[in-house]
């Protein structure tokens, strides 16, 4: 297999604690059964609103939670229930996360040298002029000035700081990178510049992506595949240019119709789909299709039995009963 990454029915619920004894009254079931896999160099963009458990996933696939059910598989070894150390000899170095502000991760009294030598300390043993060289190599790879090195983060813009956030992700050579909404709080010319650097980062490193964003027009234009969540679920996963323009899924086809899409010559945008309702808690998601209380095309059926992800097409995947 060249699947850097497989998950298998990965499930992440939070007991919601009450009481004075804080006993667990139910679960927020932020990522409820969630299969996908990732092949090496590709990159898979995960959408949805907030609350659909996106950053979740990219959390537990991190391992910064263990998860509740289901399986990690990273390079064919299930990192599922690693111990803190087992995850510090292959999981840490080989996963990296860039978050959406890289300032709140950055500690503002520490200079560039001494953020991006950090990890460095962890896990290799090199002389303090080595270190110094390989920072001033991973600044340039990102596109910033070595002599930046002697620098604080606050003397930086957004744009520079996530190239920052960037470099320190890149310090231990990482093969997979999740960025979680690494752009959406820059201004769009400045994300386009990101992206373009990690898309040549990818090609100079053979690396794997995860970009998670709630922004259906920037994972559009970095992703290989793109999968569509709501409620904790995959609802869609295709190739971009099938999810794009031939969305089956209703919710995916709510969200796109949203949103300004390039469409071939002689079709016109989908006519706006409004969503009826409100998005359910996680603690008490609805039978059934959980999408079915939203859903135009809900039947009885759907209150009661839940979609199987299927594979509709070549590498289409969607989880709903219009699709039997
Ligand atoms: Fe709508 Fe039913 Fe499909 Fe769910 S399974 S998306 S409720 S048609
Ligand atoms: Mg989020």
């Amino acid at each position: 297999t060249n699947n850097i990454l497989e998950v298998h029915e990965l499930k992440k619920h939070f007991p919601i604690k009450s009481g004075l004894l804080q006993k667990t009254s139910g679960y927020i079931k932020a990522v409820d059964g969630i299969s996908f896999s990732i092949k090496k160099g590709e990159t898979i963009g995960l959408v949805g609103e907030s609350g659909c458990g996106k950053s979740t996933i990219g959390r537990t696939i991190i391992r910064l939670y263990e998860p509740t059910d289901g399986q990690i598989l990273f390079k064919g070894q299930d990192i599922s229930h690693l111990r803190e150390a087992e995850l510090r000899q292959s999981v840490r170095k080989n996963i990296q996360m860039i978050f959406q502000d890289p300032f709140a991760s950055l500690n503002p009294r520490k200079t560039l040298r001494s953020i991006l030598k950090e990890p460095l300390n962890v896990h290799k043993k090199y002389s303090g002029k080595e270190r110094d060289e390989h920072v001033g190599l991973l600044l340039e790879k990102v596109g910033l000035n070595a002599s930046f090195i002697n620098r604080y983060p606050h003397e930086f813009s957004g744009g520079q700081r996530q190239r920052i956030g960037i470099a320190r992700a890149l310090a231990l050579h990482p093969e997979l990178i999740i960025a979680d909404e690494a752009v959406s709080a820059l201004d769009v010319s400045v994300q386009a510049q990101i992206i373009n650097l990690m898309e040549d980062l990818q090609e100079e490193f053979g690396l794997t992506y995860i970009f998670i964003s709630h922004d259906l027009s920037v994972v559009r234009h970095i992703s290989d595949r793109v999968g569509v969540m709501y409620l904790g679920n995959l609802m869609e996963l295709a190739p971009k240019q099938d999810l794009y323009t031939e969305p089956l899924h209703p919710y995916t086809q709510a969200l796109l119709s949203a949103v300004p899409v390039p469409r071939k010559k002689g079709t016109t945008q989908r006519e706006r789909i409004v969503l009826e309702g409100d998005l359910p808690s996680p603690a008490n998601p609805p039978s059934g299709c959980v999408f079915h209380t939203r859903c135009s095309a809900a039947t009885s059926e759907c209150k009661q039995i839940i979609p199987k992800f299927k594979e509709i097409k070549k590498e289409h995947y969607v989880a709903c009963h219009l699709y039997n």
